[in-house]
């Protein structure tokens, strides 16, 4: 095992090692929860909806989340917004698969969660992008207004926090 896998549990042995461990945690989680770096990637009319929340009305910026990059290995957030159709799925995962680790992903509209309006007369859209992908944080609506983005952030803000790096801490609750 290489000494960068080794280090917590060093630190960990020595006297207060602990509680620096639960601290630099603490840190990097706000950090990374701080710094989110979505996707550019919109696929159908929810995608509307993502695009005004970056604008000053709704300021994602706010909340650290507003640097949309247009390369996935760039990114630690995809943001799947709008209709997944069957011809679409294999590029999605492909992007999915370019991110680097830690990655999360956002379900937005309904149409991403379980198909929406098309879950049951169309022979070509997916049926739930988590078919696809793993999926942090459900965001309902048809399409979701930008506040619910912002709340979904929220979420996955609060998920990020409770992640623990070190591994002195339990990893992970899922909020959807
Ligand atoms: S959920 Fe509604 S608004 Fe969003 S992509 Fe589907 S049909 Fe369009």
């Amino acid at each position: 095992m290489a000494l960068i896998d080794r280090w917590p549990g060093i630190i960990a042995k020595l006297p207060g090692g602990q509680v620096l461990l639960t601290k630099l945690d603490d840190l990097l989680s706000w950090s990374r929860a701080s710094s989110l770096w979505p996707m550019t990637y919109g696929i159908a009319c929810c995608a509307i909806e993502m695009m005004c929340t970056g604008a000053s009305r709704f300021d994602i910026d706010r909340f650290g989340a507003g640097v949309f990059r247009p390369s996935p290995r760039q990114c630690d957030v995809m943001i799947v917004a709008g209709t997944v159709c069957s011809k679409m799925a294999d590029p999605l995962v492909r992007l999915y698969e370019q991110m680097p680790n830690p990655k999360y992903v956002l379900a937005f509209g309904s149409c991403a969660i379980s198909g929406g309006p098309f879950a049951n007369d169309s022979y070509s859209v997916i049926k739930g992008v988590d078919l696809l992908v793993p999926v942090d944080v459900y965001i309902p609506g048809c399409p979701p207004r930008p506040e619910t983005l912002l709340v979904g952030i929220m979420k996955l803000q609060e998920k990020i926090k409770t992640e623990s790096i070190t591994g002195v801490r339990e990893p992970m609750i899922r909020v959807a």
